[in-house]
């Protein structure tokens, strides 16, 4: 039975990168028709937030992703939170100690900096000075109050990580120092809090970024002291920005929780981040969450860094905001709609029109942001017109003009596009008008907006009292 992790420690929302790390886990154990255990990592006592543990929880179920053991849900394995399994840590330490494959280390952090400045080692870092320490001293530095650390005793062999995307990595004897497993305040270092996890889960694949493999000999190494085989390991390429840097802020946004709020769909964005290391045999782009599922594979996974191109993921983005029906796109958007201001009622009130405007302006949507822009001004009570641009409407010719044409769609019947175009034009070519003059203001007397949806049937929606009302308003605002 497959049994994979995605390990986050919450010290943040949670990381395109990440994201990507757990849906890769994901995608592997539903294929395999194993375990996807969501393990929070929170050792990290000083950097760890309840509040990042929640969001990256609801991130990663907003992703579409789903665990079968987990903080929130428990499991036989748990606890799947770190802090809470502090006992079995110490237990497995005392059991390294008893044997001897670790020992306790009381050098301070001023003596330690000294030695290893002075070292004449073959790898910078702690000399193990403490492996050999005699009874008296260990006395000495009990009574001068000093608390110890457990330190790893590693053993002078070759470490091999059979990778299953990198291949076989040696690190060679002598390159480890013999390094910390429990700090003096009891609690475990990350390298032996994931090992234990990993060992009393019975994970049998690791699946992480590659920073991480540089890691693995110690985590192998302890494995192997405790009497057991490590698990698989497969470490995923970077995510880098198109600039070929790691991922970071300068790139935009960097979490899922952005891309969230910037009203991007959820399926958009699984398939996107599917795609940042992993490819199909024929280069296939868009997936449904099934799809992939069925051709993931890790040996589909590159060795080269994956870049992170916000400008591929708005064009795939695009193409799933076109799958959707109106219908869908304004359920998913009432949130962006509430946001700036809509109540549940005005929008339950006018969904129809919404809905209708959504599919008029389907092409034009980007994101789910671009909803309210687009079909706000449809349902609000009052348009919102820019100063500035109200400015060059106060003419008389203009007051003509729009109180002609208030006068006009009043007797408009039936009130439909076509019969609208068709009367509006005639009253251009009468007045010997030019469209343009007529056309633009109007669509911003009656939108506050210079651009949009077609003029003629934005008019049709919007309905002969409203339309009229929102001339009458506009009047007074430029007779001001
Ligand atoms: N907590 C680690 C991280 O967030 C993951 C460790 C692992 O996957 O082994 O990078």
């Amino acid at each position: 039975m497959i049994r994979v992790r995605f390990a986050p420690s919450p010290t943040g929302f949670l990381h395109i990168g990440n994201a990507r790390t757990a849906l890769f886990n994901y995608l592997f154990a539903r294929k395999n028709k194993g375990i996807f255990i969501l393990r929070i990592e929170d050792t990290d006592t000083e950097r760890s937030k309840k509040e990042y543990e929640e969001s990256i929880i609801e991130d990663l179920k907003w992703l579409g992703l789903s665990w079968d053991e987990g903080p929130d849900i428990g499991g036989l394995f748990g606890s799947y939170r770190q802090t809470e399994r502090l006992h079995l840590y110490r237990e497995y330490a005392e059991k390294l100690l008893s044997e001897g494959k670790a020992y306790k280390c009381w050098c301070t952090k001023d003596e330690l900096e000294k030695r290893i400045t002075d070292a004449k080692q073959k790898v910078a870092g702690y000399d193990n000075y403490c492996r050999n320490l005699t009874e008296s001293q260990i006395s000495r530095f009990k009574e001068e109050g000093r608390k110890p650390v457990i330190r790893f005793k590693v053993p002078e062999k070759d470490v091999v990580v059979n990778d299953i995307i990198r291949g076989s990595v040696i690190f060679e004897a002598g390159s480890l120092n013999d390094f910390v497993i429990m700090k003096s305040n009891n609690i475990p270092t990350f390298h032996f809090a994931v090992v234990i996890d990993d060992l009393t889960m019975k994970i049998t694949h690791v699946i992480r970024g590659e920073d991480h493999l540089s890691n693995t000999p110690k985590h192998i190494l302890i494995f192997e002291s405790l009497g057991y085989t490590a698990p698989y390991f497969a470490h995923m390429s970077m995510t880098l920005g198109k600039d070929r840097t790691r991922l970071s802020k300068r790139h935009g946004a960097t979490s899922v929780r952005q891309y969230r709020e910037n009203g991007y769909l959820a399926e958009a964005m699984f398939n996107y981040l599917a795609l940042l290391g992993w490819s199909s045999k024929d280069n296939q782009e868009i997936f449904s969450k099934d799809e992939l599922i069925e051709q993931f594979s890790l040996q589909g996974c590159n060795k080269s860094n994956a870049i992170f191109d916000p400008v591929k993921l708005l064009w795939m983005h695009s193409q799933y905001m076109k799958m959707k029906s109106a219908s869908e796109i304004f359920t998913l958007a009432i949130p962006f709609l509430k946001n700036v201001g809509f109540s549940d009622e005005k929008l339950q009130q006018n969904k129809e029109i919404i809905e209708k405007v959504i599919e008029m302006e389907k092409e034009k949507l980007k994101t789910l942001l671009d909803v309210p822009e687009r079909t706000g001004y449809f349902i609000t009570e009052n348009v919102l017109w820019d100063p500035e641009i109200i400015k060059k409407f106060k003419s008389p010719n203009n007051k003509k003009i729009f109180s002609e044409i208030e006068q006009l769609l009043e007797i408009v019947e039936p009130f439909e596009k076509t019969k609208i175009e068709e009367n509006i034009r005639k009253y251009c070519q009468d007045r010997n008008l030019k469209t343009s003059d007529v056309f633009h203001p109007l669509r911003f007397a009656l939108t506050g907006q210079t651009k949009g949806a077609g003029l003629f049937e934005l008019i049709e929606l919007l309905g002969k009292q409203k339309s009229i009302k929102r001339i009458e308003t506009f009047l007074k605002e430029i007779e001001k």
